[in-house]
């Protein structure tokens, strides 16, 4: 909880600063209901999410004077609302081993970052990681998934850069099945820009997957994110589209004021969020929970 406040401060004094600002001796009317759905709109909260929250706020409290106090928390339970359904935790259990996660996002948005964190997790609970290096395009991508494999224990499976993915997502499967492996993660190219080219490598390696376990991949997460605020939202379409979206992690919620974006996506796409980075060590990937993240974006 203390990483989590930590990591939305951002967020979350831009959101509260602002309601107190806005409530402290004026009461609650249309005017004031309306610049506090501009406050929400800042806040990436979303166009109709935060009208439906203004509107929540304002119901029987018309003319009235209100508390920011009160106000805060009538806007977290509403984004708690929101959230609710879509809080859902990533959970490894297959009838058959290995259970194949495939990560999907684009360049930067914090892919490798979240496959070594969750590595430790799952060593941490003693289970067997294999990592395969599917980003081929990038040989620095290959280099820093082998040092997180290094710092986790995993063992990793990776061909020269420029290979075929689809190959390294089969020799990691193998591998994995050899060594009775509980988890395979597949780390994946983030060339969106090349979207065709891309969907053809991502159908690709789905497909060689599912010729030797037909239940595979067993999900398929993307991470966003925080700090690109809306784009957020069109890299969730694109991904869908192009690999089939599963779950989503959202990294780097600290140090923006944009964490706000998380319940825009919620609202828009009802997929599972099943993770939420909060900073660049190993300990901060975190389970994504509605009550805790909406208290803590409201300050
Ligand atoms: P990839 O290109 O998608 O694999 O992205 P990387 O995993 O290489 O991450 C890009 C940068 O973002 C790196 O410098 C990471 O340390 C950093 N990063 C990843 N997740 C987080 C996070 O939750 N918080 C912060 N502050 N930085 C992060």
């Amino acid at each position: 909880w203390k990483r989590l406040t930590q990591g939305l401060t951002r967020t979350a004094s831009s959101l509260s600063t602002g309601i107190t600002d806005l409530f402290t001796k004026r009461k609650l009317d249309a005017g004031t209901l309306e610049d506090l759905e501009d406050i929400l709109i800042r806040a990436d909260l979303g166009v109709e999410t935060s009208a439906r929250i203004a509107e929540a706020v304002g119901k029987g409290r018309y003319e009235k004077d209100i508390d920011p106090e009160e106000v805060r928390s009538l806007v977290a339970a509403e984004i708690e609302a929101v959230l609710k359904p879509i809080a859902t935790p990533l959970v490894f259990t297959t009838d058959t081993k290995p259970f194949v996660l495939l990560m999907v996002g684009v360049n930067g948005s914090g892919k490798t970052t979240t496959i070594g964190k969750l590595a430790a997790t799952l060593r941490d609970e003693g289970k067997k990681v294999v990592l395969a290096a599917g980003d081929t395009f990038r040989a620095a991508a290959i280099e820093q998934l082998k040092v997180w494999a290094d710092r986790t224990g995993a063992t990793i499976v990776s061909r020269e850069p420029g290979a075929d993915a689809a190959g390294v997502a089969f020799d990691g499967l193998a591998k994995a099945r050899a060594d009775g492996a509980d988890v395979l993660i597949i780390d994946t190219a983030g060339r969106l820009q090349n979207r065709a080219e891309l969907m053809a490598e991502l159908e690709k390696v789905v497909r060689v997957i599912k010729k030797q376990d037909p239940a595979a991949p067993h999900a398929v997460v993307l991470t966003l994110d925080a700090t690109v605020g809306q784009n957020a939202l069109s890299q969730v379409e694109a991904f869908r589209r192009v690999a089939g979206v599963t779950g989503l992690v959202m990294t780097k919620l600290d140090g923006t004021a944009r964490g706000g974006i998380l319940v825009a996506i919620a609202a828009k796409h009802g997929l599972p969020v099943h993770l939420i980075g909060v900073g660049e060590g190993i300990d901060d990937l975190q389970p994504f929970a509605a009550r805790d993240f909406a208290r803590a974006i409201v300050g």
